[in-house]
């Protein structure tokens, strides 16, 4: 298919790729691992001047774990390798199950978390995970750093929190409570290669007692035009003892705070039906997980 003509430069340090993208941030475009750049300049839905390739920064690469930080990814860590890695199975368990659903094992090796969110889709898989999580984002530029919550990222449909110049440099996720956990669901038409028609991220903490919801967060995708947080319903449910009034609460109250559509996908019937049930499984999901550890402790 013919897309219009692009320079492409590939950066081979972080200092160079800052400052070319500094120079060159208003027509050029980050090119990680181009599994949705690439389709949008073929559908001609884009047409930058230039595409920075930042497949090849080492610094931009790993996993880290550091107790009192949390679990740093870097942007251009594969989604392979996320779903791999022994930290993030250990340390969030949910974000390695939304990476293994996330495209085909080829997809997977090219695309990073970063294009993932950047390109903001609400029915991208890995924000809900990221948003119950609480994630921060390290966004980078020419001589500098700032931090940003996840919960302040996604804008609008496709649109970010990104200034001219700007580049997602790593994700930070905070260490989990003991009394916490966090969940995923998802529903798709089939179990692979297929963008969801709904997913969420749950977080659940409780309170000493083991009873007492301490603290809560519901991330939903695809019910809206970014992946949100429910934030009036997570506002009711905390301090609810846990039983059926909190679920009922729970589900009840996502389904007011959603705004879905129809499209290819579902209508907007179907995904008011099923998100109450989703957040109902990713809640006990959670109950679940904390139960284990307080067992196994
Ligand atoms: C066959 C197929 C199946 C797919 N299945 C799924 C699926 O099941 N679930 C799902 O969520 N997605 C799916 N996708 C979409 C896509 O693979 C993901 O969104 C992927 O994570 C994008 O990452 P990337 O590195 O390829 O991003 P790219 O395509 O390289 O970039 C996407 C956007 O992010 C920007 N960008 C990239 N990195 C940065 C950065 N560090 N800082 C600032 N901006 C940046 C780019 O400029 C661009 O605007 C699928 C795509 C294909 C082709």
């Amino acid at each position: 298919m013919h897309c219009e003509p692009f320079e492409y430069e590939k950066p081979v340090s972080l200092r160079e790729f800052e400052s070319l993208y500094a120079a060159r941030a208003d027509d050029a475009r980050i090119l990680a691992g181009g599994t949705d750049l690439m389709v949008l300049i073929k559908e001609k839905l884009l047409a930058p001047r230039l595409l920075i390739d930042i497949s090849d920064l080492h610094e931009l690469r790993g996993i880290s774990w550091d107790p009192r930080q949390g679990l740093t990814i870097m942007a251009g860590t594969k989604i392979a390798e996320i779903e791999r890695s022994t930290l993030v199975k250990e340390h969030a368990p949910a974000l390695a199950y939304a990476a293994a659903n996330l495209g085909s094992n080829q997809v997977r090796w090219m695309a990073t978390m970063a294009g993932n969110i950047c390109h903001a889709s609400p029915a991208a898989e890995t924000p809900p995970v990221l948003l119950a999580h609480d994630c921060e984002l390290i966004i980078g530029r020419q001589g500098g750093e700032r931090t940003l919550p996840i919960s302040r990222f996604f804008l609008s449909y496709r649109k970010t929190a990104l200034e001219s110049g700007e580049y997602v440099k790593a994700f930070r996720l905070p260490p989990l409570p003991a009394r916490a956990a966090v969940a995923y669901r998802f529903k798709g038409l089939r179990r692979a290669m297929e963008i969801d028609m709904l997913n969420i991220g749950a977080y659940l903490e409780l309170c000493e007692d083991g009873q007492t919801v301490s603290d809560v967060r519901l991330a939903m995708g695809s019910v809206g035009p970014t992946t949100y947080r429910a934030a009036v319903t997570e506002k009711k449910l905390k301090g609810m003892p846990i039983g059926e009034d909190f679920f009922a609460a729970a589900c009840g109250g996502v389904v007011q705070e959603a705004t879905p559509i129809d499209d290819v996908r579902a209508s907007a019937e179907y995904r008011n039906r099923v998100i109450g049930v989703l957040t109902r499984r990713a809640l006990e999901e959670c109950l679940e997980i904390i139960g284990a550890r307080r067992s196994a402790a």
